[in-house]
């Protein structure tokens, strides 16, 4: 059975842009529960341990300097079926293929500069959890 929570971020551009509070009120509107949240910023070195799936990729440099360039909000959300339920909830990777409604149609402003994350798998929302809060931050 799916799991009931996700992990998610809103991302450097966002909260350059003042979109945090207009993104988590979609978040909870949309009937995820927030179980932990934080205001913080990733070094280069914590973004790229963060995406170290992708650090053979050629956008590996840039994503890690982009991610670090700006503070974000890490947030652990509870529903059934959260990881695929948040994936529908932020749309594409691209905004330009996102659909209508979507936080990324809404607020991404490129592929890279894409708002927020949502993990992909039940196992990676519970490491990406543990990879922001302790067990006291949690709800
Ligand atoms: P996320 O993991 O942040 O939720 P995602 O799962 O939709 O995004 P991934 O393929 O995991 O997409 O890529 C991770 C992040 O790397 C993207 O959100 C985006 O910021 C960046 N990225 C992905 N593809 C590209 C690309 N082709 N060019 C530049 N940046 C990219
Ligand atoms: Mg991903």
């Amino acid at each position: 059975m799916a799991g009931n929570r996700t992990f998610t971020m809103v991302k450097p551009d966002a909260m350059e842009a003042g979109n945090a509070g207009a993104i988590i009120k979609m978040i909870q509107e949309a009937g995820f529960k927030i179980v932990a949240m934080k205001m913080t910023k990733l070094s280069e070195e914590r973004a790229g341990q963060f995406y170290a799936v992708h650090k053979e990729r050629p956008f590996y440099k840039d994503l890690t300097a982009y991610m670090s360039s700006g503070p974000i909000i890490a947030m652990i959300l509870e529903k059934n079926n959260a990881v695929e339920d948040f994936r529908k909830l932020i749309g594409a990777t691209n905004p330009a293929e996102a659909e209508e409604g979507t936080i990324r149609k809404l607020f991404a402003k490129s592929i890279e500069a894409n708002a927020i994350h949502g993990s992909d798998a039940d196992e990676t929302a519970a490491q990406e959890g543990n990879f922001f809060f302790a067990e006291t931050e949690r709800f």
